[in-house]
């Protein structure tokens, strides 16, 4: 694994200019973001807002079907009360009779209460449609926009695969698995920048791993410096690599 470290640098960086650029192209540009999320917020209210009115006719329709109910019930009694005998079945008669009333006049209430809440969700609907129009077309412009930005960003993204692919094939077959194995296992991070740390008054400069902070030796930055052969952390086992500007 000798004499590689360069190519797997750069290939390395270009694979994340490559996610970046892929990032890009399939999701939401930042220009975009906070109109985005204010469209979407108000269209949920919307959205909110008819399922309520849904709920509030289903509430209406219970409610008649109830009222129609008691009021058949209430007809049945009332007939029964010509053929009562006994002034025991008279009392019980007319309870029964008491009871349905009183499920006729909460089947009333509840269905006036859906009707009102029908009425103002309804104006309420109508209101949020209307300053929506206005949002919607700002968003559809953006993104017409967008649409039109988006065949350069797909040509940038086919230009780094392009690139990743002619990385990849000048390197030897071990040092490609070797990265890719690392790059599987640690979540696309297979490298690791190392970091110069020098603390105030207490001796000699130090080396960290810059991804999980171990100390690495000072002859192992050495050898990555001059050799450029593939070196991994002791801990966190990525391949370690100079930045240029590093000292
Ligand atoms: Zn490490």
């Amino acid at each position: 694994m000798s004499g590689h470290l360069e190519p797997i640098v750069n290939l390395h960086h270009t694979i994340t200019e490559l996610d970046v650029a892929l990032e890009r192209l399939h999701g939401i540009p930042d220009w975009m973001r906070e109109l985005h999320e204010e469209h979407s917020g108000r269209k949920q209210k919307i959205d909110d807002i008819e399922s309520a009115i849904e709920a509030a006719r289903q509430q209406r329709r219970q409610a008649e079907v109830q009222v129609e109910e008691a009021r058949e019930k209430q007809k049945r009694y009332q007939k029964q009360i010509n053929e009562v005998s006994t002034q025991r079945e008279y009392g019980a008669l007319l309870q029964e009779i008491d009871t349905v009333k009183q499920q006729v006049n909460e089947g009333e209430e509840s269905a006036l209460a859906a009707m009102e809440q029908i009425d103002r969700l309804g104006q309420e609907l109508e209101t949020e449609r209307e300053n929506f129009r206005e949002l919607d077309e700002r968003y559809a412009a953006e993104q017409r926009k967008w649409e039109a930005e988006k065949p350069a960003v797909a040509q940038e993204v086919a230009e780094l695969e392009a690139r990743v692919a002619a990385l990849r094939e000048g390197l030897p077959r071990n040092v490609l698995s070797h990265f890719d194995r690392i790059s599987e296992r640690l979540d696309g991070t297979p490298l690791a920048a190392i970091q110069r740390v020098q603390r105030p008054g207490r001796g000699p400069v130090e080396w960290h791993c810059g991804a999980c902070n171990y100390r690495v030796r000072p002859q192992v930055v050495v050898e990555v410096r001059n050799s450029g052969d593939l070196v991994q952390c002791e801990s966190c086992k990525r391949i370690l690599y100079v930045e240029e500007d590093a000292t």
